[in-house]
Formats: C-alpha cells, sequence, structure tokens
C-alpha cells in the first residue's frame, strides 16, 4: 500500500460494508491510517472483526467499531445506522458499500433465484444502504459527504457466467450517478470505482486457467490488490477529489480500456 503522506480523513467517521474481507478490508486499512474512525460492517462478525484488530489507531481520537449487517434487508441496515448513531452521536459522512457477491452461471443455466440473489445483496444493497446513510448525512446537515460504490469493470462490458452479476454492478452505476445528482445540492458527493480483477477471496473461486487468460489480457501484466482499489476509494472520501461526483473510475491495470 502507498504510504500516505498528509493523512487526510482525521476526524471523519466512514462505514465501510463488505469490510471483512478483500477490497472492503483494504479500505477499512487505508481510511483509518488516514486518521479515520470506522465503522466495520459486514454479515459477518467474525471477519470483521479480524479487520479492526489490524486497524491502525496512530491519530489521536480514532475510534473504531464493528457491525453486523445483512444489506440486502432494510432492517438490517436501519439497525445499522441506529447503532452507528448511538455510538457517535453523528452518521458517518463516508460510506464505501463494497459488499458484494458472486452466483456464477452461463446464461442458459442461470437459475432465477441466483439472479435474484446476486441483485438483491448488489444493486438493492446499494442502494438501501445509500438511500439511509445519505438520509442521515442530509438530516445531520454534515457537509462534505462523500458515497463510494464499488461497481465493476464487468458492468461496463459483460463476462461469461455473469449475467447476474454483471447486470447488478451495471444498476450500480446507474444508481450512483443518480444519487450524484440528486445529493450535489446537500454538498453529498457519490462516486463509483469499477475494479477490474482483484486479488480477494471473490477471485479465489476463480479457476487457475481463467485467471491466466484474464491475466494474459490485462496490459499491466497481473491481477490487482485490493490495496490498489482502497487508494482510489480514500482519494474519492477525501478533499482531494472536491470536485468530483458521478464518476466511474476504472482500476484494472488497463484492462478493456477506451
Ligand atoms: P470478498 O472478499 O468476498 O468480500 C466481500 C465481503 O462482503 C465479504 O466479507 C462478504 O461476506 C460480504 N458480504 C456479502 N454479502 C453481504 C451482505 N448481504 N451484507 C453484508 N456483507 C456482505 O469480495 P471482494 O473481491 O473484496 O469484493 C468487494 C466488492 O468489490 C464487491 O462488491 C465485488 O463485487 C467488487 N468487485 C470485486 C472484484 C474482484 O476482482 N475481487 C472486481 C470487481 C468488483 P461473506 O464472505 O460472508 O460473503
Amino acid at each position: 500500500m502507498a504510504a500516505s503522506i498528509r493523512p487526510r480523513l482525521i476526524s471523519r467517521l466512514a462505514v465501510v460494508t463488505g469490510g471483512g474481507s478483500g477490497i472492503g478490508r483494504a479500505v477499512c486499512q487505508r481510511l483509518a491510517s488516514e486518521g479515520a474512525s470506522l465503522v466495520v460492517a459486514d454479515r459477518s462478525v467474525e471477519s470483521a472483526n479480524q479487520t479492526l484488530e489490524n486497524l491502525s489507531r496512530d491519530h489521536k481520537g480514532q475510534e473504531h467499531m464493528v457491525a453486523e449487517v445483512d444489506v440486502a434487508f432494510r432492517s438490517s441496515v436501519e439497525n445499522l445506522l441506529n447503532s452507528i448513531q448511538r455510538r457517535y452521536f453523528q452518521p458517518p459522512s463516508v460510506c464505501v458499500n463494497a459488499a458484494g457477491i458472486t452466483q456464477d452461471e452461463f446464461l442458459l443455466k442461470m437459475e432465477e433465484e441466483d439472479f435474484d440473489k446476486v441483485v438483491q445483496v448488489n444493486l438493492k444493497g446499494t442502494f438501501l444502504i445509500t438511500q439511509a446513510f445519505s438520509r442521515a448525512m442530509v438530516a445531520a446537515g454534515a457537509p462534505k459527504g462523500s458515497i463510494v460504490t464499488v461497481g465493476s469493470i464487468v458492468g461496463k462490458v459483460g463476462n461469461v457466467g455473469q449475467a447476474n452479476y454483471s447486470a447488478s454492478k451495471a444498476g450500480v452505476q446507474g444508481l450512483t450517478r443518480t444519487a450524484a445528482k440528486e445529493l450535489s445540492r446537500f454538498g453529498i458527493r457519490c462516486n463509483c470505482v469499477l475494479p477490474g480483477f482483484i486479488t480477494t477471496p471473490m477471485t479465489d473461486k476463480v479457476p487457475e486457467k481463467v485467471i491466466s487468460r484474464i491475466t494474459s489480457l490485462v496490459p499491466l501484466g497481473r491481477m490487482g490488490d485490493p490495496a490498489e482499489v482502497a487508494d482510489v476509494c480514500a482519494f474519492l472520501a477525501s478533499d482531494d477529489s472536491l470536485y468530483i461526483t458521478g464518476s466511474c473510475i476504472e482500476v484494472t491495470g488497463g484492462l478493456f480500456m477506451g
């Protein structure tokens, strides 16, 4: 991970869904290293606690917490927000939506249930979190809100075996742009990162021969590291991106450019 020279998130409270693994965990580490207090939210409290153990506490006043959430359900998202407000007496001003799942199958064989499950977590979950946390930001009158969604390059270009996943991630881009338009008047920015193929437990499931084929197509010649996605999320969370909203930033090593 690139060391930050100037911590950009001192005194900021950030919530990261999917914070117990992969990209979400790397985002938690990066935002904490920049001075933010972190709410590590995941459906597995155990994995969220593992993330918490590794968070740096280098800056005075940093106070992190773990919370269980299933982003696919409104009641669970509301419980998450309430537990944060009880603890910190304010909503987070940074919200990163990294929870996501895959359930791959060829279109001709895909079960309706597996389509619904992926859309429910990746797209509806992003909607529920974005709506709940932006409402709380607006109610608190907190300036400089930043919402980051995690889409995928696959939402732009499609991918064999991922009709459900690519549709959900294309939806995340549309949702982010709309949220950006509606929330800008409240001082809340919304941006999307589009990772390519990043080494995490999610891609550990992909067969080795598929990974080698993909890697051979990446101009930078390798899979990405979760910390490299976290770098972009930290930039979007920070005041270094104050004039950026509604953007979708590719973090792909050049895969599928142009
Ligand atoms: P990961 O290691 O599997 O992490 C995802 C985390 O989200 C896991 O801790 C997972 O818990 C959690 N989660 C899943 N469903 C949830 C729910 N309903 N509520 C709350 N938490 C939930 O995957 P990752 O690779 O870091 O992916 C992070 C995000 O990046 C996802 O949105 C993914 O689609 C996106 N992305 C990843 C890649 C890549 O190449 N890795 C590329 C493009 C986009 P469980 O472990 O219990 O499922």
